[in-house]
């Protein structure tokens, strides 16, 4: 099979297009062929072999995928050959992520995919909708709160503003483009905004009528955290997803406004938070309230060029890679 394998740690330049054996399932494994693999930036963090998780080397990046079942080992039942799934990691993820054509996974690491839904956009579930998950249920949202998805453009912030929208919050979503601020328009939120504009904080107090949004996902802390403390409303939510550095902030800020600041790590989720996590997937994937948007395919061979690009500001939705 192929497979994008780093031999080394570094820049998306060290990923290889390689050739592989076909792993067997061993018992407990079920094997999966898949059709797509999400790129996530965390899989360009773990590249540089800096990031809190260092795998053996060498290795191929990748948490998500979306493919078939394709063979069953000993022991597993309530899945078949046939089964369309997605993939949340591997059985053994740190060395053999989804950038391949096959992976071994535990029957907790697939999950069912609709028939309406694509491969491509079943390989945009896992991280990303399940975070946007999770960082709601933090937040605690409750009828009439403002939601505001601070980075609303890029995978994450997509399945936040719809998942948000459908449970009836209003929404706000921002941008740093003019096709992105459209996508997030698309995608259910109420206004838009664009985060690149030096007045955003200012138009954002104005859309809340001066009070602040009730509730923030934020995407980018190192850069808007301060300046979240300071627009949230009295007793508001602030979820940290996405941080890249670190940022001075006055914490009478939290104070004075009575907030929470909160935050997740996906890999530091409980086994029994991430099944509870799939089943609410699995509803809103049924229920069309989670539309996985993939903004960009390429072939599996390019690996490289989508770590570059999801690092790329411009965001439209996933990145996904296609297998051969
Ligand atoms: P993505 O698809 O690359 O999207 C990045 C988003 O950040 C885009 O909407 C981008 O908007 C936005 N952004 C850029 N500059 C911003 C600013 N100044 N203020 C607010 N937003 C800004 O990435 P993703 O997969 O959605 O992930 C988003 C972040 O969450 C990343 O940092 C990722 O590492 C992190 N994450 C964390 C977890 C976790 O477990 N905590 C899980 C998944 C992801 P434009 O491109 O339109 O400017």
């Amino acid at each position: 099979m192929k497979a994008i394998r780093a031999h080394e740690f570094g820049g998306p330049e060290v990923l290889r297009y390689d050739d592989m054996p076909e792993p067997a399932p061993g018992p407990g494994q079920v094997r999966v062929r898949l059709h797509a693999a999400g790129v996530n930036p965390f899989d360009t963090y773990m590249l540089t072999g800096t990031y809190a998780i260092k795998p053996p080397l060498p290795y191929s990046p990748g948490a998500d995928g979306a493919g078939v079942v394709e063979a069953v080992g000993d022991g597993v039942t309530g899945l078949a050959v046939g089964d369309r799934v997605y993939t949340g990691g591997t059985a053994d993820h740190q060395s053999y992520g989804a950038y391949r054509q096959v992976v071994l996974c535990t029957p907790s690491q697939v999950h069912p995919l609709p028939a309406r839904v694509s491969f491509a956009e079943g390989a945009a579930v896992n991280v990303p909708a399940l975070t946007a998950h999770v960082a709601l249920e933090r937040a605690t949202p409750r009828g009439g709160d403002v939601v505001l998805v601070h980075g609303a453009s890029g995978s994450v912030g997509l399945a936040a503003v719809q998942m948000a929208r459908a449970a009836g919050y209003t929404v706000i979503g921002t941008a740093g483009t003019d096709d992105g601020l459209a996508l997030v328009a698309a995608e259910g939120a109420h206004h838009v905004v664009d985060h690149r504009d030096a007045g955003h904080i200012e138009k954002l107090q104005t859309l809340t009528n001066g009070r602040g949004p009730d509730v923030i996902l934020e995407m980018l802390a190192n850069v808007n955290l301060d300046h979240d403390l300071t627009m949230i409303a009295p007793r508001g939510r602030i979820v940290v997803i996405g941080n890249r550095g670190r940022i001075e902030i006055d914490p009478r800020k939290i104070m004075a406004k009575h907030a929470v600041v909160t935050g997740l790590a996906l890999w530091g989720l409980t086994a029994e938070e991430v099944t509870r996590g799939h089943e609410a997937l699995a509803a809103a994937l049924a229920s069309g309230a989670l539309r996985p948007v993939v903004g960009t395919e390429l072939p599996l061979a390019e690996a490289a060029e989508a770590h570059r690009r999801v690092m790329t500001p411009g965001a439209r939705g996933k990145i996904v890679l296609l297998m051969p």
